[in-house]
């Protein structure tokens, strides 16, 4: 793309723009492009396919050059990428305001977005690519964590210490996997068809050994869960092979999942009863009989998986689509497993708990280390926070300006903010803090396949929420708000908000980070309440999040 450089944060205490909110802003901006956080910097793509941060680099040169340049009191109005407006406010309303590939409902297909885009008047945002809080892949290890943290919540006491997770795919995301499992405790058994994807994994340190057969990769995490020791070990193998064959020898895993790329069932799964290379070669050649295959043997993996959680596995579908890929080769009860957002993370959600992340603005690694002791130091007996922290600052790569994520719920989120805020008053750390979090959060998506798939009261595609989220975060004072539509999955299907706070230790920033970090969460708490979720309404009762009708009195879910 014309014009393309390599950006990268400033860093350092002294910034260029005329307030820490827009210099935030500036900060993350830079940050989402920078080489090792970026999938495609030179055409401004950050991630997620075509998610970018500006609409090309003459935007991006301008939107830098009018944060530089507004009043400390001034709005800048960002469409679609493009900055449209510089308006004057006040010290409490946000720096910037951002609208991305947001469509009328009518035209909101993807032939309609790459019309517009082809004609320069939009761009495609994704989530936090658009809205400048991206922070790297640390999101998808950390997802992955939170979902077997919830899991252990619900079904093992809190901890997967001395037991075992089965499940397959070692890819992009599913490598994620074993090391979520190790860092709750876990011992797993991952099912890799591909030799090349479990060696990358055990290079990278996301996976402790390769077995050479299944025979000792099951002797070694059966030994490794009756011991209490955290192992995660590949077998290169076929799913559809290895989950029949632990039926067909009554072992027991002690929770089941997968996240072979299931979606796609000629690009992505792989059959069994062929090598790997006969397979690609099957793929090249002949496509239709692949896809046959493919389907059947995703028909004898779910079975395999309903069979598993008839004998008392924990078992959950991760998004992957294989439910779906079996009921139509004719596995009728396939959806009788529930998805892992309606078991895992509806209930995280109904409490306000989401992906808070923050990105320290000095650069300096010593800032997140000061902020790490302070989450670990606020929150003592949130043991999964513990660990995660622990485990996150030994084994997470930093990308771009040193950041963190953590999953805290409403009224913890305001808590670790202020705290936040004194470490910037007292000097402990060298600069201000942008506190975030990703689109993907309680009350900020309207996502009927994802995020609000299945909800109580039916109200999957009801997308005033998410609007509403980014009216009581204006409202709030966060130092940038965000409205994207089709993140996650796609134009036509999302519509979501997000927000970002700058903690600049005065006093006037105390006051927006509590107002942000308490009123964004109970968003999330207010959403799934009226919904008729019991977590969410318990929560709105216990902390006195104020709704007009009383909770559970109103709506069809009570009806
Ligand atoms: P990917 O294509 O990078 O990896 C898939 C892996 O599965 C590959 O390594 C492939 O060799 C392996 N595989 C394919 N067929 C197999 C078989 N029969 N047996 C054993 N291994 C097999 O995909 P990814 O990015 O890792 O995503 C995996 C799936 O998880 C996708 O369908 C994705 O949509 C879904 N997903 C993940 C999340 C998440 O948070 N991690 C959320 C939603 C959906």
């Amino acid at each position: 793309m014309d014009g393309a450089r390599e950006v990268r944060a400033p860093r350092g205490t002294q910034r260029s723009a005329n307030s820490w909110g827009a210099e935030g802003a500036l900060r993350m901006l830079h940050n989402n492009l920078d080489p090792e956080v970026a999938e495609r910097p030179d055409d401004l793509v950050v991630y997620g396919g075509n998610g970018r941060a500006a609409r090309d680099w003459r935007c991006f040169d301008a939107i830098v050059e009018s944060l530089r340049s507004m009043a400390p009191d001034d709005t800048l109005v960002v469409q679609s990428g493009k900055p449209v407006g510089i308006l004057r406010t006040h010290d409490m309303a946000p720096r910037v305001l951002i609208a991305n590939s947001n469509l009328v409902p009518k035209w909101a297909t993807p032939e309609h977005f790459r019309e517009f885009e082809d004609l320069g008047l939009t761009m495609y945002g994704q989530m936090t690519a658009g809205s400048w809080i991206y922070i790297g892949t640390q999101g998808i290890l950390q997802g992955t964590y939170a979902t077997f943290t919830e899991v252990a919540n619900q079904h093992f006491g809190g901890t997967l210490s001395g037991r075992w997770v089965l499940t397959a795919g070692l890819g992009g995301m599913g490598g994620a996997q074993p090391l979520a499992v190790t860092g709750n405790g876990g011992a797993a058994l991952c099912v890799e068809v591909d030799p090349t994807r479990a060696q990358r994994r055990l290079d990278h340190g996301y996976l402790d050994e390769i077995a050479d057969s299944l025979d000792a990769g099951l002797a070694r995490v059966e030994a490794a869960a009756r011991a209490g020791d955290a192992v995660s070990v590949a077998v290169v193998a076929n799913a559809a092979d290895v989950f029949p064959e632990l039926v067909r020898r009554g072992v027991t895993p002690d929770v089941v999942t997968d996240q072979t790329s299931a979606h796609d069932a000629l690009n992505g799964y792989v059959p069994n009863g062929v090598s790997l290379d006969e397979a690609l070669e099957l793929r090249r050649t002949k496509p239709s009989e692949y896809v046959e295959r493919a389907q059947a043997a995703m028909a004898v993996h779910c079975r395999a998986m309903l069979d598993l959680q008839a004998a008392g596995a924990v078992t959950f579908d991760y998004g992957n689509g294989l439910r779906g890929q079996a009921r139509d080769a004719g596995v009728a009860d396939a959806f009788d497993y529930p998805g892992f957002v309606l078991a895992y993370i509806r209930p995280l959600f109904s409490r306000g708990a989401g992906p808070f992340r923050w990105a320290c603005l000095s650069g300096d690694p010593k800032d997140l280390a000061a902020t790490d002791d302070a989450m670990l130091a606020t929150f003592p007996d949130d043991e999964p926070l513990q660990r995660w922290v622990r485990f996150a600052r030994e084994k997470v790569k930093g990308q771009g300006l040193p950041s963190r994520i953590c999953w805290v719920g409403y009224g913890e989120r305001h808590r670790a903010g202020l705290v936040f805020e004194d470490l910037v008053a007292s000097g402990a750390v060298s600069a201000p803090i942008a506190i975030g979090r990703d689109h993907l959060d309680a009350g900020s998506v309207a996502s009927p396949e994802r995020e609000t798939e299945g909800m109580r009261d039916g109200s999957d595609a009801i997308a005033d929420w998410p609007l509403l989220n980014a009216l009581v975060n204006t409202a709030s004072g966060a130092s940038w708000v965000s409205i994207h539509h089709g993140g996650g999955v796609g134009i036509g299907k999302s519509i979501h908000a997000g927000q970002v706070v700058v903690a600049e230790g005065t006093d006037l920033s105390r006051r927006k980070t509590e107002l942000v970090l308490t009123n964004d969460p109970a968003m999330g708490v207010i959403r799934h309440a009226d919904a008729g979720y019991d977590i969410g309404l318990d929560t709105a009762r216990d902390v006195g999040v104020r709704m007009p009708l009383e909770p559970g009195t109103h709506g069809p879910a009570w009806q």
